[in-house]
């Protein structure tokens, strides 16, 4: 029988994703860090005080409505709920307002579904929750721990990253790079304000320059990783292993044999 191993996209080694909350106006200086090294964000942003410039939520000097769609273009726009609640103390019906509220506005203003979510203050692994996200269209989701390791979560309702952005990365990217799982990913998470807040920009123009223009690694933000993992693991594969159906919109890639193949959207392959 043949084995299907994993490969992120063209073979890479690795994959790397970012992810932001907040949306206060540190994320413009984020934003041109990424820009300059080819790191990826996805930016999980309160759609509340886009609408009502008035209202403080928990942070001062939020990012405007009129700037979203050109600061973000090429990375990703995220629910983080229109208010910042704690979820897992709210009633379903709120959870789903807040949901789909943030995606509403936030939807109207980038032209695309908004289907990924940072929890407001995380939260524990909330079986009630989670369900309440997903009737809200959520398709993944991820809380604020971390757990400094580079395997991908069964769960992407529950996505934990690797490290947050006062973790010290040298040495845990040096083990990354060692690490021989085909299918590692290295997630960064934090908030732009962090930076100003301990004077330490200079950390993320470090992070840039050891992880970014890496030929074997992929930089993708949290749904382009979302959509491949998905795919990979709905690829269809007959009893046998003979053939393997892809019944995605992605193509993906895999190795069989020590070669690497690659299958597009809605294509059988012969193995
Ligand atoms: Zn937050």
């Amino acid at each position: 029988m043949n084995k299907l191993i994993f490969s992120w996209p063209n073979g890479k080694a690795g994959a790397l994703t970012t992810s932001w909350d907040d949306g206060t106006v540190h994320d413009r200086r984020l934003v041109a860090i990424f820009n300059k090294y080819g790191l990826k964000g996805t930016f999980n942003i309160n759609s509340g005080v886009l609408v009502n410039r008035t209202k403080k939520i928990i942070r001062d000097n939020y990012i405007t409505a009129k700037e979203l769609s050109r600061l973000f273009k090429g990375h990703e726009v995220a629910v983080h709920t229109a208010t910042h609640p704690v979820l897992w103390r709210s009633p379903d019906s709120m959870i789903f307002s807040e949901v789909v509220e943030d995606r509403r506005v936030l939807e109207s203003l980038t032209g695309y579904p908004v289907l990924g979510m940072a929890l407001p203050y995380g939260g524990p692994n909330d079986e009630r929750v989670k369900k309440v996200l997903k009737d809200a269209g959520i398709l993944y989701c991820r809380p604020v721990f971390h757990v400094e390791s580079f395997e991908l979560p069964s769960d992407l309702m529950y996505w934990h990253s690797t490290c947050h952005q006062s973790t010290d990365f040298v040495p845990l990217w040096d083990k990354f790079l060692k690490n021989p799982n085909p299918e590692k990913l290295f997630y960064l998470w934090g908030h732009s304000y962090e930076f100003p807040r301990d004077n330490n920009w200079e950390r993320m123009e470090d992070f840039g320059k050891l992880t970014g223009k890496r030929k074997d690694i992929w930089y993708a933000t949290n749904m382009q990783i979302y959509n491949y993992v998905t795919a990979w693991r709905n690829l269809s594969c007959s009893v046998e292993m003979q053939s393997i159906e892809n019944k995605s919109a992605t193509e993906v890639w895999f190795k069989t044999d020590g070669k690497l193949r690659k299958i597009e959207p809605g294509q059988i392959v012969k193995l």
